[in-house]
């Protein structure tokens, strides 16, 4: 791994077209240096490596304004996230008339909404109001162990 601070070379003709045609360009120094971040979700500092930037930027292409929103604890926990968000959406559509009872996997869904949310991601808007409802129904027709399972 590279140091604090470790300064390595800027090769723009690795950059992708977006990014040499970009002001950037005109800017860009001759080095990469480390970028402090504050992350979006947990709003610690973390360090957007010179070693990075230019695996980010040469290798994937990456557009050169893009900068990592979440830091390495955090991103992990996205991906996590994402993936169960997948998985509760294709049970969803398999077995709906069961999931619409289980207020367990409801209330799931719902904090991996708005953790998404907290990592960046567009909020969305319509499924929680879904969610929502669909949470006041099975409330209202749950018996009392339902209700306190939804409340842990
Ligand atoms: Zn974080």
């Amino acid at each position: 791994m590279a140091g604090r601070n470790a300064k390595i070379a800027v090769d723009m003709r690795n950059w992708s077209d977006e990014s040499r045609r970009s002001m950037a360009a005109e800017f860009a120094g001759p080095v990469y240096v480390d970028q402090a971040l504050s992350c979006r979700r947990c709003d610690r500092e973390f360090v957007f490596s010179a070693q990075r930037q230019k695996e980010i930027f040469e290798v994937r292409k990456a557009y050169i304004w893009q900068r990592p929103v979440l830091c390495p604890q955090c991103w992990p926990l996205r991906l996590q996230w994402v993936t169960e968000l997948k998985s509760l959406r294709a049970r969803w559509s398999s077995q709906r008339a069961v999931m619409k009872r289980d207020v367990e996997a409801l209330w799931r869904w719902r904090r991996v909404l708005d953790e998404l949310t907290a990592c960046g991601l567009r909020r969305d808007k319509a499924q929680i109001a879904m969610l929502d409802k669909l949470l006041i129904r099975a409330a209202a027709d749950s018996d009392d162990s339902g209700l306190t399972k939804s409340s842990v």
